[in-house]
């Protein structure tokens, strides 16, 4: 049939040749797109490139571009972003947009039984990094595309907050959207007293709410509600108090759910309810009257991500009782097995090895597991190896960035704790990565070193951090699979 590639005087990458469309499909070593079809007309249409004549065929040789990233996830129907369902999951979160490949390989590596999302971004990740919805998701496109990956993907648009969040990465193909409901959600309610929770749930949206403070009572006030291992009861302390944290989240999220729903039209999407960012943990009850809220409004949703009890910080194993954990993750699988199933999110799910075998394990196979600026922190180690000084140089800005940089995050790491980037010998640079502190530091601070600039106006750090990932691509995919192998396994196998 085609005309083949073998016979090109071009270097491919030999991982991603693929026959697919009528056409082979390849990347060449120098990062270019390389397609043969003996029906050009039909495969090359939506490609951009210089074509000649190839055999009986044609060959065209495009640039690694929007447009032909978009031709690709057209004409190969597995690099285009589909709904995951409730099948166990992991989403990949790319701040660089050059660690899908090593991404790839670790989901590889465990076997395939986790469906994979490659292209995940928060919008004030992409704000912090430059970047526009449709630049992450053909990012990932490409780094599957260079690995051959064909295993399909979900794509993440995380943490939206607005109507217009929700636009933008529609138009860029994406497929779940985590809407974010934490600026409407009440934590101070957790410590108010009864006369200022029946004002609180007095001032509640009720019209959006589809709802009345008398129907609300009706429906849950003095009773209890079996869910496997628990007993929901609602007093009216405990009713108040979830409907003045997370009433108005509801309201929202219900409307966000509409407005994705609406613009969508036929297009499949799904839904992530998240609270993860907010001060105080989600109990069992307030999960249960948010779960029963957003039904009655009609929402849907794949996952759920609650704020669980302890701390989920940044880059580094769980802080807390591991103890009261298990408890609370027992809870809330159970609620979600309840009320969906959905999944329970696992949000700054990076580095927290001590969970994973007891989520894992808890939630029968019903869990998303989210993470993004650990492989940021692997780019640094591969930096680490082959360029100490440009390490030694982010680090020692990243420790001045920290006090700023850190507001926006879950950490509690401290400068004092942290070594000045001078005192540092270079055979220990590494070894900072897997230090608490300084992890949390260089963790919070990637926005401040992609955007700093040097006296001349040139990025400080930027060009020459790319230039290494991009000179160094094996190296940099090899920590990613290391990483993310220990990430994925305790995950594969549990079944539903
Ligand atoms: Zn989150």
């Amino acid at each position: 049939m085609s005309s083949g590639m073998s016979a090109l005087n071009l270097a491919l990458v030999e991982a991603s040749r693929v026959q697919a469309a009528g056409a082979e499909w390849a990347l060449t070593t120098d990062g270019r797109l390389a397609v043969t079809s003996d029906r050009p007309e039909a495969a090359f249409a939506d490609l951009e490139g210089a074509t000649e004549a190839h055999g009986r065929g044609s060959l065209l040789v495009g640039p690694r571009s929007a447009r032909n990233a978009a031709a690709l996830r057209r004409q190969l129907g597995w690099l285009r972003p589909r709904p995951l369902g409730t099948r166990t999951s992991a989403g990949l979160g790319d701040r660089l947009g050059l660690a899908t490949p090593g991404h790839v390989r670790a989901v590889r590596a465990v076997g395939g039984g986790i469906a994979a999302i490659f292209p995940q971004q928060s919008i004030r990740e992409m704000t912090r990094t430059g970047r526009t919805p449709t630049e992450v998701m053909d990012d990932a496109t490409w780094g599957q595309f260079v690995e051959g990956w064909k295993g399909g993907t979900g794509a993440d648009a995380d943490h939206l907050k607005t109507t217009a969040d929700i636009d933008a990465c529609l138009a860029a193909g994406f497929s779940l959207f985590t809407i974010d409901p934490g600026e409407h959600v009440d934590s101070a309610a957790d410590g108010a007293d009864l006369p200022t929770l029946r004002a609180r749930a007095a001032a509640l949206p009720w019209a959006d709410l589809e709802d009345g403070e008398e129907a609300l009572r009706q429906r849950y006030l003095g009773r209890s509600f079996a869910v496997e291992h628990l007993r929901i009861v609602f007093d009216e302390a405990t009713l108040l108090r979830a409907a003045a944290k997370y009433g108005r989240a509801v309201a929202h999220v219900a409307r966000m759910s509409r407005h994705l729903l609406k613009q969508a039209g036929s297009r499949p999407v799904e839904l992530e309810v998240s609270v993860d960012e907010t001060e105080t943990p989600t109990s069992p009850a307030e999960h249960y009257w948010v779960a029963a809220e957003l039904k009655r409004l009609g929402v849907s949703w794949v996952s759920l991500a609650p704020r669980f009890v302890g701390r989920f910080e940044k880059g580094v194993d769980y802080i807390g009782d591991l103890g009261a954990l298990e408890q609370d993750i027992a809870a809330h699988a159970a609620l979600a097995r309840h009320f969906g199933p959905y999944k329970l999110s696992l949000h700054s799910g990076s580095d927290k090895f001590s969970v994973y075998p007891i989520a894992a394990r808890l939630a029968r196979g019903l869990v998303h597991l989210k993470t993004a600026g650990t492989s940021y922190l692997e780019a640094l180690r591969t930096v680490a190896a082959v360029d100490p000084a440009l390490f030694r140089a982010i680090y020692a800005f990243a420790r001045e960035r920290y006090e700023t940089d850190k507001a926006s995050y879950h950490v509690s790491a401290q400068l004092d704790r942290t070594p000045p980037a001078a005192d540092v010998p270079q055979t220990d640079l590494p070894s900072l990565l897997e230090q608490f502190d300084p992890r949390e530091v260089l963790h919070v601070t990637f926005g401040s070193v992609l955007k700093e600039a040097a006296a001349d106006g040139r990025p400080r750090f930027k060009d020459d951090l790319f230039r290494l990932l991009r000179g160094n691509p094996e190296a940099y995919a090899r920590n990613l699979e290391r990483h993310f192998v220990r990430h994925l396994q305790p995950f594969v196998g549990v079944k539903a």
